[in-house]
């Protein structure tokens, strides 16, 4: 297997976006060509024409909503070109936490080369300023059951579908990035069972181990945190050379049956290194001394993870994945040497045609802009036409220009479009939850304490509602930190409709609900058994009143709970 040609990538990349422009007509041409069949598009009277121009005034922009009647009839198995115009037979779930349902979307061929291309491309930077050498990485990836439609298509999670095809493999090979596990592991049917197997596979070759990944870096700290709590079971298998009789599919028991040998030794060196370790600090690099970073979505949603994963990490850098979603992909960190916090996406103008809504104080303007059309420093909603049968999709997903590479912009993830939070005049989205849990979290600095997950539900079934607050904490507290922690997160929704609506009571007291440990693992678990897979999982930050079950798991596991006197 011959290796990247990293300066040729780059080239490739640095001359695509000099052109952004054209490329993006080009690419929409394209798109058009290909599937101008589709009974979609023929219903728009674009009748061929395939600028920009014709292409807005003739396609609305839609939701997920307005696409499911289409979706519906493809995953029930017609044949006939509906979206796209060879017939699509592969269905991604993406991941619909907030609805308390996944989505459907397509997948198809082209979406599988764009999203190698995107690896590529970012492989090409982040191996430049980090070169790897020819080892392993530990990736704590996984893969949820396929199934199939009623209409006989394949449906998986969207990371799923890429980690089954052949091209993956080939091309994670070619980037000197071969997951340490065997695939047994990673496709293994139960996520607790293949975790346990990858922290394994990981200390077995432990000196070659390169990186660690995960698509999203939630899997990453949930996968070292379970490490606190196994860590002396994995040293006694590795000494004894027997697996732990905790991991019971015959598949995965005999893959690591091949890997694992009796070896007292390295389960000495691993004993006596955690035993070494103040509260964990450090535990990656003292664990895998070649590794040079780690690698995972660390942006957005992650964000409040990034604490504890630095925490592992010591000084390793820690390099955020690119951008996309199920429905396909938008951006690729070019610039890995800037922290999560700063990270931003440079979009890669052929993988699909873009365009944004300006928001401007969150309000939006009527007509969407072109790629090259953005302004530096303003907000704008993702709008995706892609190559697997989505026109004008509204991803839902709120960014920022910060600047441009050559002509193509970078964006900064910000939130989520849907508001979250709001029961009158209030507007408070998941970035506002985000900001006013890392403030109030600051003051627990000296308490020991650790907000180890959060949520948020807005409780109307009191008069006036109010906002609740769910905080999973490791450590003991004392109560009068956390009353304090609730008035904190009460005047951290700075929103002047919340503030407002708090000082003549129109909005109760905000609540804050301490829950017992484990319960957002239970939350995880809940999704996984409704077919989400670990690799995509986000936790839902706002729980609304119809996602009765999440709700119920966190209501029911509540410990302790706060109201506010900030008002
Ligand atoms: P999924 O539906 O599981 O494919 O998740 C896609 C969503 O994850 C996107 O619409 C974003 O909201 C979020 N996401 C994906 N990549 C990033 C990123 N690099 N930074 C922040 N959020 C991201």
């Amino acid at each position: 297997m011959e290796l990247l040609d990293v300066d040729k990538l780059i080239e490739e990349f640095e001359s695509m976006t000099k052109d952004a422009g054209n490329v993006q007509r080009e690419t929409l041409k394209k798109i058009l060509e290909e599937n101008g069949c589709a009974e979609y598009l023929q219903n728009l009277g674009l009748n061929g024409r395939t600028d920009p121009e014709s292409f807005k005034a003739c396609v609305p922009l839609v939701t997920h909503n307005d696409l499911q009647p289409y979706i519906q009839r493809i995953v029930d198995g017609s044949s006939s070109p509906i979206l796209t115009g060879k017939p699509i037979t592969t269905i991604s779930l993406s991941s619909g936490t907030t609805q308390g349902k996944p989505k459907f979307v397509p997948f198809n061929d082209e979406l599988m080369e764009t999203t190698l291309q995107i690896y590529r491309t970012s492989y090409a930077f982040r191996t430049r300023e980090f070169p790897i050498e020819n080892g392993k990485a530990l990736q704590l990836i996984y893969s949820s059951k396929q199934s199939k439609t009623k209409g006989g298509l394949i449906a998986g999670t969207a990371t799923t579908n890429v980690f089954r095809n052949s091209q993956y493999k080939n091309t994670m090979k070619a980037m000197q990035s071969q997951c340490c596990s065997p695939d047994e592991v990673i496709f293994g049917p139960d996520f607790h069972q293949s975790l346990y197997c990858h922290l394994l596979c990981g200390l077995i070759f432990h000196e070659e181990i390169q990186f660690i990944s995960s698509t999203f870096s939630h899997s990453i700290v949930h996968a070292f945190r379970t490490f606190e709590q196994v860590w002396e079971e994995l040293c006694a298998d590795i000494r004894e050379g027997v697996l732990t009789s905790r991991i019971t599919f015959p598949s995965v028991r005999s893959a690591m049956a091949k890997l694992l040998k009796p070896n007292p030794e390295l389960a000495d060196l691993i004993h006596k290194k955690c035993l070494g370790l103040n509260n964990w600090y450090g535990l990656i690099p003292e664990l895998f001394p070649n590794v040079k970073y780690i690698y995972g979505i660390m942006t957005g949603s992650m964000e409040p993870y990034l604490k504890k994963l630095r925490h592992y990490a010591r000084d390793l850098p820690l390099i955020s994945a690119d951008y996309g979603s199920s429905e396909g992909w938008i951006g690729a960190n070019v610039n890995p040497n800037v922290p999560p916090e700063l990270a931003t996406y440079v979009v890669l103008p052929d993988i699909g045609y873009f365009e944004f809504i300006p928001l401007k104080e969150n309000v939006e303007e009527a007509n969407p802009v072109g790629l090259t059309e953005v302004k530096v420093g303003e907000e704008y909603e993702v709008i995706i036409t892609s190559f697997a049968g989505l026109y004008r999709y509204r991803l839902g997903d709120v960014v920022k220009v910060t600047g441009f590479h050559n002509l193509s912009p970078e964006l900064k993830f910000i939130c989520r479009r849907n508001l979250m939070l709001t029961i009158n005049i209030d507007k408070n989205t998941e970035k506002d939850l985000q900001l006013a849990v890392e403030a109030a979290s600051k003051l627990n600095t000296e308490e020991k304490l650790e907000v180890l997950d959060f949520s948020s539900h807005v409780d109307l079934s009191t008069n006036p509602g109010h906002y609740v607050i769910f905080w999973e904490i490791s450590g003991e507290v004392r109560e009068e930190v956390l009353e304090e922690c609730c008035n904190c997160l009460d005047r951290s929704f700075v929103d002047a409709g919340y503030v407002s609506s708090r000082k003549i009571n129109a909005i109760g007291p905000l609540e804050l609900r301490v829950v017992q440990r484990g319960t957002f693992q239970k939350i995880l678990n809940h999704y996984v058994g409704l077919g989400a897979a670990l690799s995509q999982f986000k936790t839902p930050r706002c729980v609304g009143s119809t996602n009765n079950e999440v709700l119920q798991i966190l209501c029911n596991n509540v410990v302790k709970s706060y109201f506010s006197t900030a008002f």
